[in-house]
């Protein structure tokens, strides 16, 4: 078999469409512009790079992109301060803290600074809740891509079982979640999967993973699900991203994996693309927020 793959790209185009015809709605209704504000610390290079496609994402979606950039010497108060004078600034509606931050840096500490309302990364622990309570402010921008990336190509997760590869708090955990729910903005199809979330303690994972209808990887692993670890058929989303000699390459060992699963999400032009549009699709939802919280 060969596998159909899924067209990332395309998908995250789709998606921006909508969003810019939702923010020029917006603006002509209330006469503002939302607006993002990125935060980046020190000078890691990929960092600089998603702050650089993030902001070219909102000039594209007509969204105020405004980037902040700061040293790497920065000091845990400074960026504090940065935090609460853009949580109170009327014209910033998202707020983004590019990670990772300096070691010298909690960011448990500076992401909880941001208020619940402008977390259009939805990190702060009050997202956290209310997503586990089914009832989400913000869905988080790389889960909600997957789940999107799920839906429009067709594939229903409802009384699938969907296996998931990591458990970080930034992937696995809160896809699992989102698909575990009763209901989703995307309509009962989209949630209501049987989930298991595998890692690095997950006793004989290939027998677990072989179980899956749908297979995410969210490892940081390059090539780290091989073939024998797939279902002939299942649906295999690759959310990993990883620098090699090769370029960029997925946690799917996608040349032979292809040959089994039934669809797949190439790296790049697959998950990825669809995270940037996510952010945006939460940006403006911010915006609607504060804007129908405050007239
Ligand atoms: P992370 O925080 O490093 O978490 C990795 C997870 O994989 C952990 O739960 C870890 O288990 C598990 N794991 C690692 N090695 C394993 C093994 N040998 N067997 C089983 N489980 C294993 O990574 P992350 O932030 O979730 O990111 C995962 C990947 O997605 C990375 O490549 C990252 O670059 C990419 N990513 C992409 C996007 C996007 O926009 N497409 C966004 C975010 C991340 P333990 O918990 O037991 O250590």
């Amino acid at each position: 078999m060969t596998a159909h793959v899924v067209d990332g790209k395309a998908v995250a185009a789709e998606i921006e469409a909508e969003v810019a015809a939702q923010v020029a709605a917006f603006r002509e209704k209330t006469g503002q512009i939302p607006c993002l504000a990125a935060v980046l610390v020190g000078s890691n290079p990929a960092s600089q790079v998603y702050v650089r496609n993030k902001r070219r994402a909102c000039e594209r979606a007509g969204v105020n992109g405004q980037v902040h950039t700061l040293s790497e010497g920065t000091s845990e108060r400074e960026l504090l301060d940065l935090i609460e004078q853009l949580n109170g600034d009327p014209q910033v509606h998202g707020i983004l803290i590019q990670l990772p931050l300096p070691p010298a840096i909690r960011a448990s500490r500076v992401l909880d600074a941001v208020s619940p309302v402008k977390d259009v990364d939805a990190f702060h622990p009050e997202n956290v809740g209310l997503l586990a309570q089914g009832r989400p402010r913000f869905l988080p921008c790389t889960p909600h891509g997957v789940q999107q990336l799920l839906h429009r190509c067709g594939t229903a997760v409802a009384g699938k079982h969907v296996v998931i590869v990591g458990r970080s708090d930034i992937v696995g955990k809160p896809l699992a979640m989102m698909l575990v729910q009763r209901d989703s903005p995307l309509g009962p199809s989209a949630a209501n999967a049987t989930v298991t979330v595998c890692h690095t303690r997950t006793v004989d994972l290939a027998r677990v993973t072989r179980e899956a209808d749908i297979l995410v990887a969210a490892v940081g692993v390059p090539r780290f699900v091989t073939a024998s670890m797939v279902r002939p058929g299942a649906t295999v989303i690759d959310v990993g991203i990883n620098r090699s000699d090769d370029g960029l390459v997925g946690d799917v060992d996608f040349p032979a994996v292809s040959q089994i699963a039934g669809q797949i999400t190439p790296v790049p032009g697959g998950v990825g693309p669809l995270t940037v549009s996510m952010l945006l699709h939460n940006t403006f939802q911010a915006a609607r927020n504060q804007w129908e919280a405050n007239g």
